[in-house]
């Protein structure tokens, strides 16, 4: 019989652990702090590594969730349902992670929403263009990256069914072959909030427990090195809570607001911002820490504007981008062309030029909120070129010369310098423009997983009773839908894990 007395803690080094910065907000309505369920009181004042106090399991789950963005959430979907007792923790006051301020443009074909609006694409139909979006986007794996989006449309189906999430009618956004595999929540752009509390409210309607201001700081060993739980410290006052567990979901989310990291990793990026703090890469290094293997993080992920529902509204309406010049210099509606291109030619901030056909859209919420906030960027409305130029500080002679030839190529149906094809229309007076600069938003790579999301060591051999998903595994870098869909799976692999085992020893 095992000594369950004994643990060990492998977690980040001070160093490490040190960059992980300060907390934000992130606004998804705090669940109030849920009272552990009792557990077992075991290894108090045993060995320790790191300087680290003994181990006092304060309480014992089936399944442990840390991380509450979309992939830690929709993981907990499975085991809450086959009635497990699930403990999500987040290191943030709020739920959500950057999941919750997220943009909410969630590429999924062929759910019942899209279908109830008349829309016929597939998963097989869609796959194509999404390829070239994930090719254009950095992803090698499409094996997996199919597998996700084929996830992606019983991901949306089952949020909405069993748990009330509320997306916008696609009729409003989508026409012919524009959006047919995008889904939106309610209120569109910025409006995470109608899939995330529906989704919270039903996990803790099926007994899932949340934690807020807890960081996973290192996992807990038993005596044969096999992971039995982890440590937590407080934020407020830095108390350690340790958590038994008999799987544990690692969903914490990329490494894109981690300087170091980015600076190891991607070095050619550090010089951009990012948006959070949620994003510091704890995931990757605590799976480090106990011989996870972490791969394809020195792959640079697209960048966005400041602004990141600007950089969206080329999904939904005409826009050009041109740059301090007046010079247009990316297609607008490639997954973050505009802001890579406006970083890598060092052109520094670009603006976004849109008429009233974008006002009157169906995101004219986003865009009368945006316009409204940010007034001291924003140029317009004008009623000619000139005067846009003399608000946007820019060569009017050039601004001219840009939109006549943008305009040109719109009536033609043909982007020949840079091949937009979305919402390629004319734009005309009275104009607008909002001023951005490009910012990291997202990593690549992480963890490496099996399919099931089992975290792998070096060898290739699954490491037993963690799991990774969304945006900390190397799988899952590609958005909302496809890490929503990750952490499903991983979550119906530990709750089809939990029955196996229970069913051998019952046997
Ligand atoms: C501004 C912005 C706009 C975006 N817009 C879109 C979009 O429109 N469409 C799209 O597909 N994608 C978009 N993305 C990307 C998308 O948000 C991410 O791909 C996705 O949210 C990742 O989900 P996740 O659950 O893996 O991580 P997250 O949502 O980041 O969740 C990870 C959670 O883990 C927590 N955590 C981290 N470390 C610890 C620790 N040590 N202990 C405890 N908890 C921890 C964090 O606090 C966080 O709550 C956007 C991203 C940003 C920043």
């Amino acid at each position: 019989m095992k000594r369950r007395g004994f643990f060990k803690l492998a977690g980040m080094s001070a160093a490490a652990f040190a960059a992980s910065g300060v907390l934000a907000a992130c606004g998804a309505g705090q669940l109030p702090a849920d009272p552990l369920r009792s557990g077992s009181d075991e290894g108090g004042g045993n060995p320790s590594v790191a300087g680290d106090s003994g181990v006092s399991f304060s309480s014992e789950v089936d399944v442990l969730v840390v991380g509450s963005g979309i992939a830690g959430l929709s993981a907990a979907m499975a085991p809450a349902e086959a009635k497990r007792s699930v403990l999500v923790v987040d290191k943030l006051d709020l739920l959500g992670g950057e999941s919750y301020e997220a943009n909410g443009v969630m590429r999924v074909a062929g759910s019942a929403v899209q279908q109830r609006a008349g829309l016929h694409a597939t998963v097989a139909s869609e796959w194509r263009a999404r390829k070239k979006e994930l090719e254009a986007a950095g992803t090698t794996d499409f094996e997996f990256a199919r597998t996700l989006f084929e996830a992606a449309t019983s991901w949306a189906d089952h949020l909405a069914d069993e748990y009330g999430a509320q997306f916008a009618d696609p009729a409003e956004y989508a026409q012919d072959d524009c959006n047919t595999s995008v889904l939106l929540p309610k209120g569109g752009l910025g409006d995470m909030e109608s899939v995330m509390v529906p989704l919270r409210d039903g996990l803790a309607s099926k007994g899932v427990s949340f934690l807020t201001g807890l960081r996973a700081k290192a996992f807990i060993l038993d005596e044969e090195s096999e992971v039995c739980g982890m440590r937590f410290v407080a934020n407020e006052g830095g108390s350690m809570t340790d958590v038994r567990a008999r799987c544990i979901v690692m969903a914490t989310g990329g490494f894109v607001s981690n300087q170091a990291l980015v600076h190891a990793y991607t070095p050619d990026r550090e010089r951009a911002g990012c948006y959070t703090v949620a994003s510091m890469g704890e995931g990757q290094l605590l799976c480090a820490s106990i011989g996870g293997q972490l791969t394809g993080m020195d792959k640079a992920a697209p960048l966005t504007g400041d602004l990141p529902q600007v950089s969206a509204w080329s999904l939904f309406g005409p826009v050009a981008a041109v740059d301090t010049q007046g010079v247009r210099f990316a297609r607008e509606d490639g997954s973050g062309a505009t802001a890579d291109a406006c970083f890598e030619d060092e052109r520094g901030l670009w603006w976004t030029v849109f008429d009233g056909q974008l006002s009157e859209s169906s995101q004219s919420r986003s865009i009368a909120e945006l316009t409204s906030k940010n007034a001291k960027r924003i140029a317009g409305p004008c009623d000619d070129e000139d005067a846009l130029a003399g608000q946007m500080g820019v060569p009017a002679d050039k601004l001219k010369a840009t939109l006549e030839r943008y305009n040109e190529q719109a009536r033609a149906g043909k982007d020949d310098d840079f091949g937009r094809t979305l919402f390629l229309k004319p734009l005309e007076a009275p104009f607008y423009a909002v001023k951005q600069q490009p910012m990291r938003y997202r990593s690549r790579g992480g963890a490496a997983t099996d399919g099931m999301g089992r975290l792998l060591n070096a060898t290739g051999a699954p490491i037993s009773r963690v799991y990774c998903c969304g945006a900390v595994a190397n799988g899952g870098s590609d958005g909302l839908a496809s890490n929503g869909a990750f952490g499903m799976l991983a979550g119906q692999a530990v709750a089809s894990f939990l029955a196996e085992e229970d069913g051998r020893e019952n046997a």
